[in-house]
């Protein structure tokens, strides 16, 4: 059975955090709120504890873990190096939705790792996340708390229907505010790589960096430097049961939909701008961000077989949106 705790999102109090947090720190399995998605907690330090982590969510033993601090000293502690670089983006994101990968200094079992030589680092912008961890104790590695390739959480709900029976517990506390995975940087190579895109635009970690943001872009490091290590970027991801395709025009959505109709196959039609029997995103990227999982969670709901998704463009701050649907759209 998997407790569920329900605690207040702005200000939890310590009483209500602390049997998770015990459970957490004794290697038991702990979903609870990030900004970004539900995380599904284990002990960093513990190589059972991850064990049972790949084990619950079925992940790839090759896709490494994000692990997870309450603050920037705890951080450098997992790190054999601590560059300016990730001194300046700790300092002006986090706690907040950006992952740093560096190198590691070999604290934490290499199941967390994947085996490589880096660890990918954040500190957490929910006040939930961050008095859990500090009570916890210890480094909590959390990918999203849902089974595999599945659609991420956004809302505690979302994490029984894919894990209720399979954890220890999990802490509530409403929705996500960001809605995506954070942004992740590598800052482990001979300049800082955008590894996945998230909350955080290239534009804005450019900006801290001094930098340009197209300098970021994995295919212009490709260009430079030849083929990066980046593990853990899998294929189909982020997919509801539907089959995804991913289009530019308004036109396109219309004529999969009117293939569909004839077919006799349930379908929907997912686009930014209204249009005749859309399910509409909302038009800003935070918000369309903070939606997504909420609306493909409600489609696999409605038992809808086919979804075709009109792309936003490939400006930075819909990067991430574009990532996910992209994503979602892949066979494997
Ligand atoms: P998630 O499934 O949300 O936990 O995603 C973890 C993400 O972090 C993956 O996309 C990985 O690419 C990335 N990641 C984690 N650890 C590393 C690492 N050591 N090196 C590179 N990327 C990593
Ligand atoms: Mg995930």
């Amino acid at each position: 059975m998997t407790i569920v705790w329900t605690v207040n999102a702005e200000n939890p109090r310590p009483e209500d955090l602390r049997e998770a947090a015990s459970l957490l720190a004794a290697g038991q399995l702990v979903a609870f709120p990030t900004e970004t998605v539900y995380g599904l907690g284990a002990n960093a330090l513990s190589s059972a504890a991850i064990d049972r982590l790949y084990q619950a969510k079925g992940r790839p033993r090759a896709n490494p873990l994000i692990v997870h601090v309450a603050d920037l000293e705890s951080a450098k502690t997992i790190c054999s190096v601590w560059p300016d670089t990730a001194e300046r983006l700790a300092r002006a994101f986090w706690p907040g939705p950006l992952t740093l990968v560096l190198p590691h200094c070999g604290a934490i079992p290499s199941g967390v790792t994947a085996g490589g030589e880096t660890v990918a680092i954040r500190v957490p912008g929910h006040p939930v996340a961050l008095e859990l961890l500090r009570l916890a104790g210890v480094p909590v590695a959390a990918p999203s708390a849902n089974p595999s390739g599945g659609i991420s959480p956004t809302l505690g709900e979302h994490v029984l229907e894919g894990l209720d029976g399979k954890i220890a517990g999990l802490v509530e506390a409403g929705p996500c505010s960001r809605g995506v995975e954070s942004t992740v940087i590598d800052l482990s190579g001979t300049h800082p790589v955008l590894l996945r895109p998230g909350p955080l635009s290239p534009e804005e970690i450019a900006q801290v960096l001094g930098s340009d943001p197209e300098a970021l872009l994995p295919s212009a490091d490709k260009r430079k430097q030849g083929p990066e290590k980046s593990p853990g970027r899998m294929g189909r991801h982020y997919a509801p049961k539907a089959q995804v395709v991913c289009v530019q025009s308004e036109a396109e959505a219309r004529a999969c939909c009117a293939v569909w109709q004839q077919q006799g196959k349930r379908h929907a039609w997912l686009a930014l701008q209204p249009g005749p029997g859309t399910i509409l995103l909302p038009a800003t990227p935070a918000e369309a961000m903070r939606s997504i999982y909420k609306v493909l969670h409600k489609i696999d709901k409605d038992l809808i077989g086919f979804l075709v998704v009109q792309l936003p463009n490939a400006e930075g701050r819909w990067l991430a949106l574009r990532d996910r649907l992209l994503r979602a759209s892949l066979n494997d």
